[in-house]
């Protein structure tokens, strides 16, 4: 269990003081400029040596994505985009960062960007986060006023300006390719990679989009030194995390806990534990809505981390978990995130286009029963051939929890079926 000194986030709750004089008394902005004087190598290497890796889902090296940025400007600027959309269905923790800690992101938002050569970061916010909104302005007003934002920010030498974009709610604009159009004022549609937005991103400039738990987490990482971040969690699976867990357990929280944490001890320890008592669990979504579920006897086991989650078919995405008792129609459920995906979907590709909606029509008559037990197969066979095959990853995010119910819960699907023809379904049907 994490330690209380080894806790980056110590205003998560909003209980102490979120002004700068607050946060300064928790130790942020401690030594930022002289962290800048180490200079721009020693900062990207501290992140690579830390292990640290993305936290907004897809869990790539942090250190080694910001080395992609360009050593020397060929007259382009640089940027740092912060991706604040935060709207993967169960997530809710960089929230609490933003309206509870933000001046641990914005100190880490000036290192990232003096790290990769960029004098400006634009840090684009979900539509829905009014409060939160308020909340970072604030802090980044303040850190004008205080000369840590602006011309030699922090008397480093560094000059950068931060500035906070609001969206309007759409889900696509989390993807960061579709972010960078939004934030150029465009339709949020997703861009065909390559090229990457390190060698042509925001108005065509090299830049570099990172979650705001990896940003937060920078400062106090540089501070207490990569061999502290990487000493917590498994090899590979470094550092502390936070962790958002909502559903059936009786506490719903978002939390800091040690990576590789076990899944029951989170419960157990920080929500008082799966409502009914551990045996009356019947599934969990581990990291937000996209990954494939798990059932009980995974979950039994089940560690708290990148790897270990892949290993199972699954992941730790946005480490939001979404938990489900016993009472759950995890049909039902699976379809409602089917439906979810076929309303966000920006519609650009065929596959996902046309497939979220064949599948959530599929899934519409299994929650009812009224389908045949061979359209099990073929809603595979579609997601199938809607992974991999799109622009950008709503596809697969669409087509994942499908595969999991199926792999897990085929028995439940098929008994509804087999009910419903014999005319003794009690099971809940889709309104
Ligand atoms: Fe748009 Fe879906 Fe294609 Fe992504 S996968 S670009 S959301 S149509």
């Amino acid at each position: 269990m994490l330690k209380d000194q080894d806790r980056i986030f110590t205003n998560l709750y909003g209980m102490h003081d979120r002004t700068l004089a607050g946060a300064k008394s928790r130790g942020h902005w401690d030594g930022t400029a002289g962290i800048i004087k180490k200079g721009r190598d020693w900062i990207i290497n501290e992140a690579k040596a830390s292990g640290l890796r993305g936290r907004g889902g897809a869990g790539f090296p942090t250190g080694l994505k910001w080395s992609f940025m360009p050593k020397e400007s060929d007259g382009r600027p640089a940027y740092l985009v912060i991706n604040a959309d935060e709207s993967e269905p169960g997530t809710c923790k960089d929230r609490e960062i933003m309206r509870h800690d933000p001046h641990t992101l914005i100190e880490g938002a000036l290192l990232a960007s003096f790290a990769m050569g960029a004098h400006a970061c634009y840090i684009y916010i979900r539509g829905e986060f009014i409060r939160e909104r308020e909340a970072l302005q604030n802090a980044i007003d303040e850190c004008y006023d205080a000369g840590l934002l602006g011309k030699n920010a922090a008397k480093s030498g560094w000059d950068f300006d931060l500035y906070l974009a609001h969206g309007a709610g759409a889900y696509i604009c989390g993807e960061e390719t579709a972010l960078l159009e939004s934030l150029e004022g465009k339709k949020g549609m997703p861009r065909m990679k390559p090229p990457f937005p390190a060698g042509a991103g925001l108005y065509g400039c090299p830049t570099t989009v990172n979650n705001v738990e990896s940003i937060a987490v920078i400062p106090t990482i540089l501070r207490r030194g990569a061999d502290w971040f990487s000493s917590m969690g498994r090899p590979n699976n470094a550092g502390t995390k936070l962790f958002g867990i909502s559903g059936h357990v009786m506490s719903p929280c978002v939390v800091e806990e040690e990576m590789s944490i076990p899944l029951r001890e989170l419960l157990e320890k920080h929500c008082g534990g799966v409502r009914g008592g551990w045996d009356n669990l019947k599934a969990v979504i581990p990291g937000g809505s996209s990954v494939p579920l798990l059932p009980k006897d995974i979950a039994d086991e089940a560690i708290m981390d990148f790897d270990w989650l892949r290993e199972q078919r699954s992941g730790l995405g946005t480490a939001a978990v979404i938990v489900m008792d016993q009472s759950t129609d995890v049909i039902k459920a699976i379809w409602r995130l089917s439906k979810f995906y076929k309303h966000e979907s920006c519609g650009q590709c065929t596959p996902c286009r046309e497939g979220t909606g064949w599948m959530m029509r599929v899934m519409d008559r299994l929650v009812s029963g009224e389908a045949e037990v061979e359209e099990i197969d073929m809603l595979l066979d579609v997601t199938k051939q809607v992974e991999g095959h799109t622009i950008c990853a709503l596809g697969d995010a669409a087509a994942w929890p499908i595969q999991g119910l199926v792999r897990h819960f085929r028995n439940e699907i098929e008994d509804r079926i087999k009910h419903k023809k014999t005319g003794r379904v009690s099971a809940v049907a889709a309104e």
